[in-house]
C-alpha cells in the first residue's frame, strides 16, 4: 500500500495533524466496550441529579472497590484507597502511592453540582386557586428552557430537630410530575417581541403544585393549606421548614441513548457528572501507584467554587493534612506548598463541543469536536484570556505523549471564538496554589441545558484519560 503513496501524501502523513472521527479507528470490541461503559454512566446521571445524589452514588461505588472512609485508618501505606466526604455534597477519593505525597499527587477534579432551581426560603404560596413553589436559579441558565418540561424534586428538609428527610418526586412512572407554565401562542405577541433573555423572567419561574382546595370555608389559602397538609402526612413538615429544606428543581427526563446509532447520551447534568463519573471509575481501577491518585468531586463550581463544599473551601488541604499524618511523613515546614508544587492535575470538566446549527459562535480549527475524544483546554478565560488558567507546553508535552503512548483519543481546544467565548472552571484555584494544572473534559452539545448531549467514544476516552494520568 505504502509504495503507492506520493511525496506529498507521506509528507502530508507526516508533517499535518489527522482529524478523524474516533469511531473510525477503533475495533468492534472496543465499541462494545464503550457501549457497555455508557450503560453505567447513563445509570450514574439517572441516579445522581443533585449533588448530594452523587455523593452517595459515589460512595457505593468507591467501596465497593475497596474504598474506606478516613476515619476507618489509624495508619495509612501504599496501595491503600481512602476517602472523605464533606457535609455529603463533596467526596475525595484517594489511592495511597509509594512515593512520599511530598513529590505531589496525580489530581482529576471534578464538580457534582450543575444549573437548576432551588426553592426560596419562603415559596410556598397560592394564586387564584393554584399553589405554587418560588424559585431561585442556580448557575448559568437560559430561563426559557426551564418552562412547560417535566420537572422533578429532589431534596432535602431538616426539621428543627435536627431529622433530615430525603426528597425525591417525579422521577418514576407513577410518581406526579411538576411544571412551570408558559404563555400559549395566541396571547403572547408581546412576549415574541421581547429578548430571549427577557422572555421568561426570573420571578416567573414558578413551580405549580396543586389545585385543589381545602374543604373549610373558615380557612384562607385552602389550596396551599391543602399541599402542606400532604406534605405533612409525607415528610411530617410544617411551612416553616422550608426555611431549613434544599429542594432542587431539575428536569424529569431520564438519560438516554441519542441516536439511531445510539452514538451518544442525552441527559441533564453532564456538565459535569460527566468527568464526574470518569474519572470516579478511573480512580476506582489504580492500583498500587507511584504517586497517590486522587479524585476530587466538589460542589458549587456552577456559581464560582464558593462556599465550604466549593473548591475554594480548605477542604482539601485538610484531607491532604490528615493523610501526612496517617502516613506519619514527617512534618517539615512548607510541606504542603511542596505537595501543591509537585502535583499535577486534569481539571476535568466540559467543554462546549461545536455545533453546526451554531457555527458562527465558533473557531472551526479549534473548536472541539464530537467523537474525536477528550478535549484539552489549555486556557479558558475570556477575552484576553482573562482569568485563566494558561496550561504550560512543558506540561502540554508530557500529557500529549502520556496519551498517545497509551491511545487515548484527544483534541487540544478551546471554548468559542475570540471575544465570543470564555469560561471558568476549578482550574485556577489548584493552579494558583502551585500545580501545574488543564482543563481536560467531554465535549458536550447544548452545555447547560435541561437536556445536554455527549459523544460516547468522548465519555470513554475521558475515563481513559484520567485513568492512565493516575496510574
Ligand atoms: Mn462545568
Ligand atoms: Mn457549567
Amino acid at each position: 500500500m505504502s509504495e503507492s503513496k506520493t511525496v506529498g501524501e507521506k509528507l502530508q502523513e507526516k508533517l499535518l495533524t489527522k482529524h478523524e472521527s474516533g469511531w473510525e479507528t477503533i475495533s468492534e470490541a472496543e465499541k462494545k466496550q464503550i457501549t457497555q461503559f455508557c450503560d453505567g454512566y447513563i445509570d450514574f446521571l439517572n441516579n445522581g441529579k443533585t449533588e448530594r445524589e452523587c455523593v452517595k452514588v459515589a460512595k457505593q461505588i468507591a467501596e465497593s472497590n475497596g474504598f474506606k472512609p478516613l476515619e476507618k485508618y489509624k495508619k495509612l501505606k501504599a496501595g491503600d484507597k481512602v476517602y472523605f466526604i464533606n457535609r455529603g455534597k463533596n467526596i475525595i477519593l484517594a489511592v495511597i502511592g509509594e512515593e512520599d505525597l511530598e513529590n505531589g499527587v496525580k489530581l482529576v477534579g471534578a464538580h457534582i453540582d450543575s444549573p437548576r432551581l432551588d426553592l426560596k426560603p419562603n415559596p410556598l404560596y397560592e394564586d387564584t386557586g393554584f399553589a405554587y413553589f418560588k424559585t431561585q436559579y442556580y448557575g448559568g441558565i437560559k430561563k426559557y428552557q426551564w418552562v412547560t418540561m417535566p420537572i422533578a424534586i429532589h431534596g432535602v428538609v431538616v426539621l428543627k430537630d435536627g431529622k433530615t428527610i430525603d426528597v425525591n418526586i417525579g422521577e418514576e412512572n407513577d410518581d406526579v410530575t411538576f411544571v412551570i407554565t408558559d404563555l400559549l401562542p395566541h396571547m403572547a405577541r408581546k412576549q415574541m417581541e421581547k429578548k430571549l433573555s427577557e422572555g421568561i423572567e426570573g420571578e416567573d419561574l414558578n413551580l405549580l403544585i396543586g389545585n385543589i382546595p381545602f374543604d373549610d370555608e373558615k380557612v384562607s389559602e385552602k389550596v396551599k393549606l391543602n399541599v402542606m397538609k400532604i406534605l405533612n402526612e409525607k415528610y411530617g413538615m410544617v411551612e416553616s421548614d422550608f426555611l431549613s429544606a434544599e429542594w432542587e428543581l431539575v428536569p424529569a427526563f431520564r438519560a438516554k441513548s441519542l441516536g439511531f446509532d445510539r452514538s451518544m447520551v442525552a441527559g441533564y447534568g453532564q456538565d459535569d457528572r460527566v468527568c464526574a463519573y470518569t474519572s470516579l471509575r478511573a480512580i476506582c481501577e489504580v492500583e498500587n501507584p507511584q504517586k497517590t491518585a486522587v479524585c476530587l468531586l466538589v460542589d458549587k463550581e456552577e456559581i464560582g467554587s464558593v462556599g465550604n463544599t466549593g473548591m475554594e473551601a480548605q477542604t482539601f488541604e485538610k484531607f491532604l493534612g490528615e493523610l501526612l499524618v496517617l502516613k506519619g511523613e514527617e512534618k517539615t515546614p512548607n510541606v504542603m506548598n511542596r505537595i501543591f508544587a509537585n502535583s499535577q492535575m486534569l481539571s476535568a470538566d466540559v467543554d462546549g463541543a461545536f455545533d453546526p446549527i451554531y457555527a458562527s459562535v465558533a473557531d472551526r480549527r479549534n473548536a472541539s469536536y464530537f467523537g474525536r475524544g477528550v478535549g484539552l483546554n489549555k486556557y479558558t478565560g475570556g477575552r484576553g484570556k482573562s482569568g485563566a488558567n494558561d496550561a504550560n507546553a512543558e506540561y502540554v508535552a508530557q500529557l500529549r505523549k502520556l496519551f498517545d503512548d497509551n491511545k487515548v483519543a484527544f483534541q487540544l481546544c478551546e471554548l468559542g471564538k475570540v471575544d465570543e467565548g470564555g469560561g471558568g472552571t476549578i482550574a485556577y484555584i489548584l493552579a494558583n496554589k502551585g500545580m501545574d494544572v488543564i482543563d481536560c473534559g467531554t465535549p458536550v452539545l447544548s452545555m447547560h441545558s435541561p437536556y445536554e448531549v455527549s459523544s460516547k467514544f468522548d465519555v470513554y476516552m475521558s475515563y481513559r484519560a484520567y485513568l492512565v494520568f493516575m496510574k
